[in-house]
C-alpha cells in the first residue's frame, strides 16, 4: 500500500522525528514537523552511529551526506585505566563499508536529517512548543500558543519528557541512577588538525575507566573537534536537560585525580553541560488511537552503549515500514510495537548494565582490567562477537527508499 497523502503530524524534530518525517515523506505521506526550538539548532555534542543506525540512513539515502559532513571513521575502543594505560583495544569497523562506525557531531546528524526531510517534501516548522496530542478518530496537537492542528496521524518524537508518553502510560517515573555526565567539545590541537592525520592516526574512541568515574573522548568533524563525555557517579541529581550548562571546573575537580591526558583534555574545557542520568521504564504502551511514540520518547536509553539516536533510527524506519504494509492503522502501529520492544529492552537493559563495569574501585578494577588484556590479547573476537545482535542488526534488511 502506498501512503497516498495520508496526512502525519511530527512533534520534535530530533534524530527521530526528522528521520521519520524522511521515511514517511518519500512514501508519498504529507508530513509537517513541529519544533519547540527557534531553530533546529547546535544542540548535543558527539554521538556514535553504529552499523545499525547507518543501516536506516543508508536506507533513507543520507549514509553518504553524513559522511561528507567530516564524520569520522572509527577504528576501535581503547579502554585505558585511570593513569592512561592501555587496558585492551576492541576492533571496530571492518572494511569501508555498511559495517562502519561513524562518530559524528548531533547537530551534523540533525542538518542532514532536515534537509533530507525537506527534499522529500515534509515541512518543518520551528517555534511550535506542543502543549498536548489528543488521540481519537482525527488525532491533534494543541500548541501553547492555542493553536489546533488536526491528522491521519500523530508520530509524537518528542524526547524524553514526551507528554504523549506520560498520558500512555501513566505513573511510570524515572529514577535517578546515581551517575552525571559532562558533555563538552573542544577543538583539536593544530598538530591533529589536518584531516588526513586525523583519520589516519586516532580514529579511536578512548574510554579512560577510574573508580567512581569514566571519560569518553573521540574525534570529530574530520579531527577538528573532540568530544568529551565524562560520567561521575553521584549522590544528587541535575535535570534531564539539553541546555543544563556547568562549570568546566566542576569537571576538571571531578576527574583531577586521573592521569595526565585526561587532564590535559579536561583542562581544554571551557564550556560544558551537565545531564543527571535517569532510568526510564521502555514504555508498556507506545501507541494510542492514531497517535505513537518513537524515540526517546518510547525508550530513553543511558548513554553507556551510544545507542539512544541508532535506536531512533531504527524505530522510524520500522514505523514507517509498518504503515506502508499494512493498510490498517492499528494494525501497523501495534505491529511497529511488536517488532521494537524486545530488541528496545534488550538495548536498555544492556547499558544499564554498562556503568559500573567502568566505575570499579582496586582491587576489583585490577583483577578486571587483567582480564580484559589477556582476553584483548588471547581472544578479541569474545570482546566484540557478544555485541553481533546490536550492531549486525540491519532494520531495512539492505532495501534503499532512494540511493545515496
Ligand atoms: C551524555 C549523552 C551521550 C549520548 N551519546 C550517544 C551516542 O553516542 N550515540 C547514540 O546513539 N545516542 C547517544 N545519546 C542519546 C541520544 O542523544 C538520544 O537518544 C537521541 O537524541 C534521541 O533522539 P529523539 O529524536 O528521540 O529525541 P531528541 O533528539 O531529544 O529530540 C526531541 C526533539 O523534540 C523537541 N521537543 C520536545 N518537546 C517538544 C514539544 N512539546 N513541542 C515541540 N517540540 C518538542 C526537542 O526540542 C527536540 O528537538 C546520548 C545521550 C546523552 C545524554
Amino acid at each position: 500500500m502506498t501512503e497516498h497523502k495520508r496526512s502525519i503530524l511530527i512533534v520534535g524534530a530530533g534524530i527521530a522525528g526528522l528521520a521519520a518525517a524522511r521515511a514517511l515523506a518519500l512514501r508519498g505521506a504529507d508530513v509537517t514537523v513541529l519544533e519547540q526550538a527557534v531553530e533546529i539548532a547546535e544542540i548535543g555534542a558527539g554521538l556514535q552511529v553504529s552499523p545499525n543506525g547507518l543501516a536506516v540512513l543508508a536506507g533513507l539515502g543520507l549514509d553518504q551526506a553524513l559522511r561528507d559532513t567530516g564524520a569520522v571513521l572509527a577504528e576501535g575502543i581503547a579502554l585505558r585505566n585511570s593513569a592512561g594505560r592501555l587496558v585492551t583495544r576492541l576492533e571496530l569497523s571492518g572494511p569501508q563499508g555498511a559495517g562502519d562506525y561513524l562518530l559524528v557531531h548531533r547537530a551534523d546528524l540533525i542538518a542532514v536529517l532536515a534537509e533530507g526531510a525537506r527534499a522529500a517534501g515534509a515541512r518543518i516548522r520551528p517555534l511550535h512548543l506542543v502543549a498536548r496530542i489528543e488521540p481519537g478518530a482525527t488525532p491533534s496537537i494543541v500548541t501553547h500558543q492555542g493553536t489546533t492542528l488536526t491528522a491521519d496521524l500523530v508520530l509524537a518524537a518528542d524526547g524524553i519528557h514526551s507528554s504523549l508518553a506520560a498520558t500512555l502510560n501513566p505513573g511510570s517515573a524515572p529514577r535517578f541512577t546515581g551517575h552525571v555526565a559532562w558533555r563538552a567539545t573542544v577543538p583539536e590541537e593544530a598538530k591533529d588538525r589536518d584531516r588526513e592525520k586525523a583519520n589516519a592516526g586516532d580514529r579511536n574512541v578512548q574510554i579512560f575507566m577510574g573508580a567512581g568515574r569514566h571519560l569518553v573522548t573521540y574525534p570529530l568533524r574530520g579531527g577538528t573537534l573532540r568530544n568529551i563525555v565524562a560520567v561521575e557517579e553521584r549522590a544528587t541529581w541535575v535535570p534531564e536537560s539539553w541546555s543544563h550548562t556547568d562549570d568546566p571546573a566542576n569537571l576538571r575537580r571531578a576527574f583531577s585525580g586521573m592521569g595526565p591526558q585526561v587532564r590535559a583534555l579536561t583542562n581544554r574545557v571551557t564550556q560544558t553541560h551537565l545531564w543527571g542520568l535517569f532510568r526510564h521504564p521502555v514504555a508498556t504502551r507506545w501507541s494510542g488511537e492514531r497517535v505513537v511514540l518513537l524515540g526517546d520518547a518510547a525508550h530513553p536509553t543511558l548513554p553507556f552503549m551510544g545507542q539512544g539516536a541508532n535506536m531512533a533510527l531504527e524505530d522510524a524506519w520500522v514505523l514507517a515500514d509498518a504503515l506502508y504494509r499494512e493498510g490498517n492503522m492499528a494494525t501497523a502501529l501495534a505491529r511497529y510495537q511488536t517488532l521494537r520492544h524486545r530488541r528496545v529492552v534488550r538495548a536498555v537493559r544492556t547499558a544499564n548494565g554498562n556503568a559500573w563495569k567502568y566505575h570499579l574501585r582496586r582491587p576489583f578494577s585490577d583483577v578486571a582490567h587483567l582480564g580484559l588484556r589477556v582476553l584483548g590479547a588471547t581472544a578479541p573476537g569474545l570482546l566484540t562477537n557478544g555485541f553481533d545482535w546490536l550492531y549486525n542488526h540491519d532494520v531495512t534488511q539492505g532495501s534503499r527508499l532512494v540511493e545515496g
